[in-house]
């Protein structure tokens, strides 16, 4: 039922926009919040995933999510997703990836909070916490109909093949296999990962493209009342379907009315409480307040704005089904035309319209900068 696409370069997915959406077509919008920290999931020991994705969060069509914390020793094994690219920003702790693509290479990166890493659909992987303290992170997976309980593990494939055919395909005795699990393990326990890491058992034979970007410690973009932090395909090239966004806003700042042509926007606030604003057309207009922990979404092309309405300055992760960034801010489409279109279109007199903005407006704390 959902379109089988090939990889969407340049982030074009308006062949989205020929498949009706149900849930986008009735009278109301639809919830747009999702309290995600506060969800279920799978937990084990003090290691848990919690997703958010069509099943449990019926708009969010074309993002998927998950919160994952591994405790010290434990490794979110070895699996590939058949159906989803991976793109994911460190909360806390650190974490020890190993990937390798079609091209036979391979690359192990550690991350530290703030770092963001992207794995294309299909590339295998796995995820391990690395030193003594747990690690958290948030996935962004380009399809809203990912499953994180339906990837394709390592030790749930080898339980199901006759151990004759397995022992043939990697050339060694069956009793070279004997001990290994009878099902999906997901979170493997063993030691803490050696530091620096080992070297792959065919030698070392990194990829040429990274599939780590230190998104935090970029210079951020600053603007009256917050800070912009960005990665897309243009600095972090291996991205090509998502963009990652942080967004600083102090209390009252506002990322302003805006829309975006060529992605859905997946959202998880880190630290703050923020009232989203949703509008899509014929009358319909929704508000959601976000809390930590909870989970927003923005259809394509759907108008919408964020407002810290906390009294801290607070961080929220944003991420985008599309390589390239694209945004149209209210505040520009205003500027960007002659007075008399507005004075027609709007119905407002002259000196009225002479005071509307001549410039972009992108994160604002409301003051007016000419006085
Ligand atoms: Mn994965
Ligand atoms: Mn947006």
């Amino acid at each position: 039922m959902f379109p089988i696409i090939e990889d969407r370069p340049g982030g074009d997915t308006s062949y989205f926009n020929n498949v009706p959406q149900a849930i986008l077509a009735q009278a109301e919008l639809p919830v747009f919040k999702f309290e995600l920290e506060k969800s279920a999931g799978k937990e084990e020991d003090g290691s848990y995933g919690k997703e958010a994705n069509v099943s449990n969060f019926p708009i969010s069509t074309g993002l998927a999510g998950v919160s994952m914390k591994l405790q010290p020793g434990i490794m979110r094994e070895l699996h590939w997703h058949a159906d989803a690219a991976e793109w994911a920003f460190v909360v806390s702790g650190r974490v020890r990836t190993t990937l390798v693509d079609p091209a036979g290479h391979s690359e192990t990166s550690d991350f530290a909070p703030g770092d963001v890493w992207y794995f294309p659909r299909g590339h295998g992987h796995q995820l391990e916490a690395l030193g003594n303290e747990p690690c958290h992170f948030i996935l962004i997976f380009d399809n809203g109909y990912f499953s994180e309980f339906g990837t394709f593990s390592i030790t749930d494939w080898m339980a199901q093949v006759p151990v004759a055919t397995l022992a043939k395909s990697l050339r060694v005795e069956e009793d070279v296999l004997r001990g290994l699990p009878t099902g999906e393990v997901y979170f493997a326990k063993g030691p803490i990962p050696p530091e620096p890491a080992a070297a792959p058992m065919s030698g070392p034979n990194t990829t040429t493209l990274t599939h780590r970007f230190p998104l935090m410690s970029q210079q951020p973009t600053e603007f009256p009342g917050g800070r912009e932090w960005l990665v897309d395909s243009s600095r972090f090239p291996i991205s090509r379907t998502m963009t990652g966004l942080v967004f600083e806003l102090d209390a009252g700042a506002i990322r302003t009315l805006h829309w975006h042509p060529n992605a859905s926007e997946w959202q998880y606030v880190i630290g703050g409480q923020y009232r989203v604003t949703l509008f899509g057309a014929k009358g319909r207009y929704r508000e959601e307040v976000l809390n930590p922990g909870d989970v927003g979404y923005i259809p394509q092309g759907y108008g919408h704005s964020i407002e810290n309405i906390g009294s801290e300055t607070g961080r929220i992760l944003l991420g985008l089904n599309a390589g390239t960034f694209q945004k149209i801010d209210l505040a520009e489409w205003i500027a960007g035309q002659p007075a008399d279109v507005l004075e027609t279109n709007l119905g407002l007199p002259a000196d009225q319209i002479a005071k509307l903005p001549r410039e972009d407006i992108f994160i604002t704390d409301g003051e007016d900068e000419q006085n």
